[in-house]
């Protein structure tokens, strides 16, 4: 019997077993090719559908129309933080709020490329909550703004998108995509890596608004075009075909659970049940302010350094991994993304409240 854990780790995260199991499938005869899914050529049908299958999944389940493209590139969202500005930033100035390691990034690299203003920031309450909409500031005729949906270090996420007015808006989504409704007419660029809430890593997803798209500069090397992309459907270069094959099946599979609206509903209740535990005495703190709580990395401290290392060793020990906080920020972080069962967040539940008896 194999053996799987409660995995909390924040990226690469969980995947579901239904996936991995139908995954298995497309190891060695894919559909009676006679061939994985790694060994088919990405120009034939087979792959085709798949390629074509996970473009069309996500733009039903974010319900988007034919006035977006989605795009599968590599280069995780590290490489979005160049791509966009470079695409993007037509008029030389675009803003951007910070609200944790992630937002910096994206920020030093789009200052390679133009001028950053910066529209709203908490790093000086150490990321401790994200801005609320009278503190994004920013001067006219920007490109667009940028923001951080979820920050997966800091435990803490945008209740509401910030207030762009006509700018067109841009969201770095790699660690809540997709695990909850999006009111998608508010949003011109949305960028995710899979590996936190789609799927394995190697993939990319961006959706870009097609009339921003035909407004792209062109002047750019081949492959870090927007428009490259978009006019090959991208299948330019030959795609990370298993981690597509992947998605495509975490895509269907997040259907099946009643798609954004079902996991949006699941991951709240899976959020309210390790807070409520966590707020009930004291003795677990909670790093992130109320009102800016991430619904998919908790995190959260107790008294001293020594007992948080000793609650993730004997985490690890009753099978509840990954509990550790980012080596920036330590304390500890439970990642519950779209994959984590109910039934893990309850195991949590239970060993944090037997942890606490315990001393
Ligand atoms: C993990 C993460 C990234 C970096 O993703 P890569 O795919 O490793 O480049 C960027 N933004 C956020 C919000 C992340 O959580």
């Amino acid at each position: 019997m194999t053996h799987r854990v409660v995995n909390f780790n924040p990226g690469p995260g969980t995947l579901p077993d239904e996936v991995l199991v139908e995954a298995g499938e497309g190891l060695l005869d894919y559909r009676g090719t006679g061939m994985g899914v790694m060994e088919l050529s990405h120009r034939s049908k087979p792959y085709e559908e798949i390629h074509f299958g996970l473009m069309a999944a996500i733009k039903d389940l974010l319900g988007a129309g034919d006035e977006w493209e989605v795009l599968l590139l590599q280069g995780g969202a590290s490489l979005q933080f160049s791509m966009l500005p470079m695409n993007l930033m037509t008029s030389g100035r675009a803003a951007y709020t910070v609200t944790g390691e992630w937002a910096q990034r994206a920020v030093k690299e789009a200052k390679r490329h133009g001028t950053v203003e910066i529209a709203a920031t908490t790093e000086a309450e150490k990321f401790r909550r994200v801005p609320r909409a009278d503190e994004v500031r920013f001067e006219p005729g920007a490109d667009y703004l940028h923001f951080t949906t979820n920050n997966t270090i800091y435990g803490t996420q945008w209740p509401s998108e910030p207030p762009a007015g006509d700018t067109p808006l841009v969201a770095d989504m790699s660690s809540d995509f997709l695990s909850r409704p999006v009111a998608l007419e508010r949003y011109a660029v949305i960028y995710a890596g899979a590996q936190k809430n789609l799927g394995p890593s190697g993939v990319t997803v961006a959706i870009l608004r097609k009339d921003l798209l035909a407004r792209a500069k062109s002047d750019l090397p081949t492959m870090l075009s927007y428009r490259t992309h978009a006019d090959n459907k991208s299948l330019y270069n030959t795609p990370p075909c298993w981690a597509i094959f992947i998605s495509m099946l975490c895509c269907r599979w997040l259907q099946r659970q009643g798609g954004l609206t079902g996991i949006g509903a699941r991951n709240e209740a899976k959020a309210k049940l390790l807070y409520d535990e966590l707020d009930r005495t004291g003795f677990y703190r909670p790093t992130a302010e109320r009102e800016s709580r991430s619904r998919m990395n908790v995190t959260f401290r107790l008294a001293d350094e020594a007992q948080e290392e000793r609650l993730a060793k004997e985490a690890t020990a009753a099978g509840l991994v990954g509990l550790k906080g980012h080596r920036a920020v330590g304390g500890l972080r439970a990642s519950i993304y779209n994959a984590m069962p109910v039934s893990g967040v309850e195991a949590l539940v239970a060993f944090l409240r037997d942890f606490e008896a315990r001393g």
